[in-house]
């Protein structure tokens, strides 16, 4: 089961105290008034934290890089605090068919309450097959992962505009 902010906060030493006046100060912050803080304390014991997939394409895996060596926040604390990562191939230990059967988990159980980061692009040459994917052309499993996210991020220019895959006289 994905923990919610509030399991992460407990199992971090956050007193329910320091919990309930972090919600009090986040309603008066945001301009909602006190009879919101209940609202958000019910919310962060609730709502599980929002999953995330994320894929990789053809790329340099640069901004994995970037993000694995981001200080504010650290990435230890994105990824096991404030998402629930609950796919990335270059990070996370599993493999072959254990990884696969992640991202079919994640789909079926948070369908359209997931999000979609996508790193590198899926090329297009070929029917896609400069970058296979479990087996499979990169770009089929971007539309289906795509068809049922709540939001898509493309990060970097690979996934964004296709950078040095995407330049002549590459083949991709
Ligand atoms: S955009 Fe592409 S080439 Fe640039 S750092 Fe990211 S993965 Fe590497």
């Amino acid at each position: 089961m994905t923990e919610t902010f509030y399991d992460v906060l407990r199992r971090q030493g956050i007193t329910r105290r320091s919990f309930l006046k972090f919600c009090s100060l986040t309603a008066t912050s945001l301009g909602l008034g006190s009879a919101a803080a209940p609202k958000i304390a019910y919310a962060l014991e609730n709502k599980p934290r929002t999953p995330v997939i994320w894929l990789h394409g053809l790329e340099c895996t640069c901004c994995s890089e970037s993000f694995i060596r981001s200080a504010h926040p650290l990435t230890k604390d994105v990824v096991l605090s404030m998402l629930s990562l609950d796919y990335d191939d270059t990070l996370m230990a599993a493999a072959g068919h254990q990884a696969e059967a992640i991202i079919e988990e994640v789909k079926k159980k948070y369908k359209g309450n997931y999000i979609l980061a996508v790193e590198g692009n899926p090329p297009l040459n070929e029917d896609g097959m400069f970058c296979i994917h479990g087996g499979r052309p990169f770009v089929e499993i971007l539309k289906e992962t795509a068809a049922d996210a709540k939001a898509i991020i493309s990060w970097g220019s690979c996934a964004s505009w296709g950078c040095v895959q995407a330049a002549k006289p590459n083949p991709s």
